[in-house]
């Protein structure tokens, strides 16, 4: 095998084989066990092995576990549409399936650019993206996305896209105050905006909180100065609640921290409690109706894949989402930022803990050589993945994003198991620091 965003020399010095999982642990070939901080990577909601999203899945077995959505529907997917169109922000009322949270960015892309067109102005092309955004891997995807280490590879495999400075609270390299970081980010955005807005068809934007790029979160304001500024502008606003969405910052959506209304938002992961693939592109009424005529106007959304609206993973998201609204699970997520927030604070002591960033139950905690000029380790010592390395000896799993480690646990995590888990990391950053600097 060839593993995805994986170095295999890294892996075959240091092999995981995965059989079983129960809850929020997992189990290896040789029963060894791990607890899962990292949800598997951004995905698992109630733990593995959850009796009614199994069941399921077992009783969608019985019926079918696929048959295609291309100009024809099933009763899952159905369900799953009116479902995610209740919960979701008011003005999104269609649904258009894919199986990744890549894809589901990939359709955002495509149906943006074809919106313009079909409404006859096909000079908006462009797109606008964040300093150090990260949109999934397919080329559409990795052309809105701005990691410079992940992207630069495949600089003339991308179309360009326009790029607007991210308003990154603590790595600013001039400035501290949260408002003047967050203002000066609009001004910025809106000179762009009004030398190119004739020519831009969308501005794409994770939720609140730049995951793979570092788990930054936004200042607040400044997501509800994006969309005030795409309405003014006529710029589309493609919201990636790919990591963010299905309770993980303690709202259903992210856009709810500050009521921002999407023309289109993308999601995935916990869409089926990390069960099957499934993802969806949410848009509004006008935008649909953009592509709606005869057939002969050449309107169509020519787009679409093999297992598109698959039933198995409908139905495992139909119960995963019936899960939230019994258990209250929102609600829970709430309590457990507190007290994820209370596990977390003696780290903040820590000498190479340089900063804590959290968001609901998204976590990224940053290791640098020197906590008082903030100097990093030399990237190369690779302290984060040594840190994670030194977890799964302890316990537990996650990956980092550089030197900062993410901590996303499970939403069902328990109180006891959630400080197990910040038991385990504090003891490993403990470790591998002291042994990085030599102490
Ligand atoms: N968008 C965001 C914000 C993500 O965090 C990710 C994955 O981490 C993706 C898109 C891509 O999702 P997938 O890995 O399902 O293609």
């Amino acid at each position: 095998m060839w593993l995805p965003f994986t170095q295999m020399k890294d892996y075959d010095e240091n092999p995981l084989v995965i059989e079983s999982g129960e809850g929020v642990y997992l189990r290896d070939i040789y029963g060894r066990e791990y607890l899962d901080g990292y949800s598997s990577l951004w995905l698992n909601v109630h733990g593995h092995r959850n009796e009614e999203i199994n069941q399921a899945i077992k009783d969608q077995l019985d019926k079918i576990s696929h048959s295609t959505l291309l100009g024809a529907t099933n009763v899952p997917s159905i369900l799953l549409a009116e479902k995610l169109v209740s919960l979701s922000p008011e003005r999104l009322k269609r649904v258009f399936y894919s199986d990744s949270g890549a894809t589901s960015v990939e359709i955002a892309i495509k149906m943006a650019y074809q919106y313009w067109q079909n409404k006859g102005r096909p000079e908006k092309q462009k797109f606008i993206t964040l300093q150090n955004a990260y949109h999934g891997d397919t080329v559409g995807a990795i052309s809105v996305g701005k990691v410079d280490i992940f992207h630069r590879v495949y600089k003339t495999l991308m179309f360009d896209s326009l790029v607007a400075p991210f308003p990154d609270v603590v790595h600013h390299p001039d400035l501290t105050d949260e408002g003047e970081i967050r203002e000066r980010a609009l001004l910025d955005l809106e000179a762009i905006f009004q030398k190119h807005h004739h020519e831009i068809a969308g501005m794409t934007v994770e939720s609140l909180i730049q995951g793979a790029g570092g788990m930054n979160i936004m200042p607040a304001g400044y997501f509800k100065g994006v969309e005030q500024l795409c309405r003014k502008y006529e710029i589309l606003l493609i919201v990636d609640e790919v990591a963010t969405g299905f309770g993980r910052t303690g709202k259903m959506f992210a856009v709810e921290h500050e009521h921002v209304q999407p023309d289109i938002m993308t999601v995935a992961k916990g869409i089926t409690g990390g069960y099957l693939p499934i993802a969806a592109t949410l848009t509004t009424e006008e935008i649909y109706e953009a592509f709606y005529d005869d057939y002969t106007s050449l309107k169509t959304f020519f787009h679409g894949h093999s297992y598109t609206g698959n039933q198995l993973g409908c139905a495992a998201a139909l119960a995963n989402l019936e899960i939230y609204e019994r258990d209250g699970l929102i609600g829970k997520v709430q309590d457990k930022t507190e007290i994820i927030h209370s596990l977390l604070a003696p780290l903040n002591e820590h000498p190479h803990v340089s900063s804590i960033r959290q968001l609901g139950m998204i976590c990224g905690i940053e290791l640098v050589q020197d906590k008082i000029s903030k100097t990093p380790f030399p990237w190369a010592d690779r302290i984060g993945y040594w840190t994670t390395i030194k977890m799964r000896e302890l316990g537990m799993l996650t990956r980092p994003i550089g030197d900062t480690i993410v901590f996303m646990p499970p939403l069902a995590t328990t109180e006891a198991e959630l400080a197990k888990m910040i038991q385990i990391m504090t003891e490993a950053i403990d470790i591998t620091t002291k042994e990085a600097v030599g102490v």
